[in-house]
């Protein structure tokens, strides 16, 4: 199988380093397709199986365009489940270790809405959620979306499962026009095409067939 190293990307030297800290050196797949396109800037829609390495392609194209010394939500990442948001908020800071003091907060259904006010207040520079709880911030106004750049929707397919279209459509309405979407999906049905149709903009499209 072809391999491309990490260190082929224009990446951070710094943030290099760390995913070679943390046994990161060959790009799976999904990563050797994506990350050029997420780096350039581009909208994506990429299609890959559970275990491929989705969350650094999607992490790291954050994270080399993230400004830890604008304090701000520049990154949100819309998951189904609270399980898979903890997941991604996990893997998340370790990929952001490379840097001190970059804050990644998620905020899930489920529990009180409180803590999460408070911890909103104090900030942080990328949010993980589901959808439920994020529209629900958005209505009381204790979210601010706008300073955001990236906005990623995680297992978009298991969110529309779900029946979080409307939440999600109501997220995208309150994020500046101005930004970069990746929607991330193991199947590609029509409400997904619907999705990406409305929420990205001349998407590219990557397709990853078998697991790496
Ligand atoms: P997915 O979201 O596609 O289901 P994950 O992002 O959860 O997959 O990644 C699956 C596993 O692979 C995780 O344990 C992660 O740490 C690991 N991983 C991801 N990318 C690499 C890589 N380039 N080299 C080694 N391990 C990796
Ligand atoms: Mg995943």
């Amino acid at each position: 199988m072809n391999t491309t190293p990490f260190s082929s990307l224009p990446l951070l030297p710094a943030l290099l380093s760390n995913l070679d800290n943390l046994g990161y050196r060959e790009m799976t797949d999904i990563q050797a397709q994506s990350l050029p396109l997420i780096l350039e800037q581009r909208d994506l829609i990429a299609q890959a199986k559970t275990g491929s390495g989705k969350t650094a392609a999607f992490g790291i194209g954050i994270l080399h365009k993230l400004n830890p010394a604008y304090f701000a939500i520049q990154a949100l990442v819309l998951c189904p489940t609270r399980e898979l948001a903890d997941q991604v908020s996990n893997e998340l800071r370790r990929l952001a270790r490379f840097a001190e003091n970059i804050k990644v907060l998620t905020l899930c259904g489920g529990t009180s809405m409180r803590p999460q006010i408070t911890s909103l207040e104090h900030g942080a520079h990328i949010v993980v959620g589901t959808p439920g709880r994020i529209r629900d911030h958005l209505g009381r106004g204790t979210i601010d979306l706008s300073g955001l750049q990236t906005l990623v929707l995680d297992e978009a397919d298991r969110m529309v499962d779900m029946g979080f279209y409307e939440e999600i459509s109501g997220i995208v309405s309150a994020c500046p026009a101005r930004r970069q979407t990746l929607l991330f999906s193991a199947t590609y049905p029509d409400d997904i095409r619907k999705a990406s149709a409305s929420f990205l903009r001349e998407p590219a499209e990557v397709k990853v067939e078998a697991q790496h």
